[in-house]
């Protein structure tokens, strides 16, 4: 298996109980450049050509995420989506930092209420590995609030007061890099107020760093039900053992696991990626509930796939493909329009 290979070539050292520990995975994250020298097996002055990248958008990956790269392949799909690329620093005329306008409907710093019922609560910028594809990349540098627990307490006094929220989107960054106590403490807050009848938690830790999915969360989240979590798979090759395992914790606490895709130039734009990634999720009981259109994000245009050939792949798996492995095909519009279905024009 890849991911014995590569644990075995650059953490040939590394304990079984060392790997499986979530602390240690995040501990020894890969974010200098030397070390991306040493994966690269490249010269140290080579590996300065990264520098600006890494310096505009931070670069730091878990080594099991690392592991699931085949190093031999430059257009490696795990390794697109992880390790810095010069064209991150050539933008396409159009694309912007913040397309959708995110910050303009934020009512309360860091909440964004545009749909009426639900609102997507911006819990940290912190995540466990920052994907090079990520819309809200310009939002990393962003050093963490002094008033840190006091803009959460604002949030969680907006949704008090707002009744038509019955819906709460926990996302970020990644919520479960909170501490699990910061992350209680909010799940309550949220839970107190009656018109809060559902949870949903956004995050990629299922697929970037499985093992901490460990029991102790489990039986934390559980207590908050009706709680669901929505990760994000985009390869058939993240569905490892350790994933599978990580969304079977989940799903026998009682917690719902979907998953939302980016369509990633050169990661799964084919029918067969695709069918694959979808067919594999559904083995593991995550339901695909999203296939994102690549906003015209800077730093994220060599990801961007043209919406026809999007349709085109949709439309090829609505024909051939189990009911319950299709995602919806959407587009956030820019400017804080919303989402947009993207239907094949076959249905039109
Ligand atoms: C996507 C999104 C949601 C959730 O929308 P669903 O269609 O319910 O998944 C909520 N708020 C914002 C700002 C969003 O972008
Ligand atoms: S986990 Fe989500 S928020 Fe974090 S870098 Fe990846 S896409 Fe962005």
């Amino acid at each position: 298996m890849v991911e014995e290979n590569a644990k075995s070539n650059l953490f040939q050292n590394v304990s079984e109980d060392d790997w499986h520990n979530w602390r240690w995975q995040i501990e020894n994250r890969i974010h200098t450049l030397s070390r991306l020298a040493g994966i690269l097996n490249i010269s140290l002055p080579e590996a300065d050509r990264y520098k600006d990248v890494i310096e505009t958008y931070h670069f730091s990956v878990t080594p099991y995420y690392l592991s699931l790269i085949d190093m031999s392949d430059e257009k490696d799909p795990v390794r697109l989506q992880c390790l810095p690329d010069f064209r991150e620093l050539d933008y396409l005329p159009g694309s912007s930092d913040d397309p959708l306008e995110e910050e303009r409907d934020m009512i309360v710093p860091d909440l964004i209420h545009r749909y009426p019922d639900r609102c997507l609560a911006m819990v940290t910028n912190t995540c466990a590995a920052y994907c090079r594809h990520c819309n809200r990349k310009h939002r990393w540098k962003e050093p963490k609030p002094k008033h840190f627990r006091k803009n959460l307490r604002m949030m969680i006094d907006y949704i008090s007061q707002t009744k038509q929220i019955r819906e709460v989107i926990l996302s970020g960054g990644d919520p479960l890099m909170l501490k699990i106590e910061t992350l209680e403490w909010f799940l309550h807050s949220l839970k107190s107020i009656p018109h809060v009848e559902v949870i949903r938690i956004g995050s990629r830790i299922p697929v970037v760093l499985p093992m901490m999915i460990d029991q102790n969360l489990c039986d934390m989240l559980q207590k908050y039900r009706p709680l669901w979590l929505i990760t994000q798979f985009n390869h058939p090759r993240e569905i490892t053992p350790d994933a599978a395992g990580a969304c079977e914790m989940l799903l026998e606490a009682g917690i719902p696991v979907m998953n939302q895709s980016v369509l990633l130039k050169g990661v799964n734009d084919s029918y067969e990626a695709m069918r694959d990634l979808l067919y594999g999720l559904q083995r593991i009981s995550v339901k695909p509930y999203y296939l994102f259109q690549c906003e015209p994000v800077k730093g994220v245009d060599h990801f961007r796939v043209d919406v026809w050939k999007g349709m085109e792949i949709m439309e090829k798996l609505w024909r051939n493909i189990s009911g319950l492995c299709m995602p919806r095909y959407v587009f956030d519009l820019p400017g804080g329009r919303g989402k947009m279905p993207l239907q094949p024009f076959s249905f039109l």
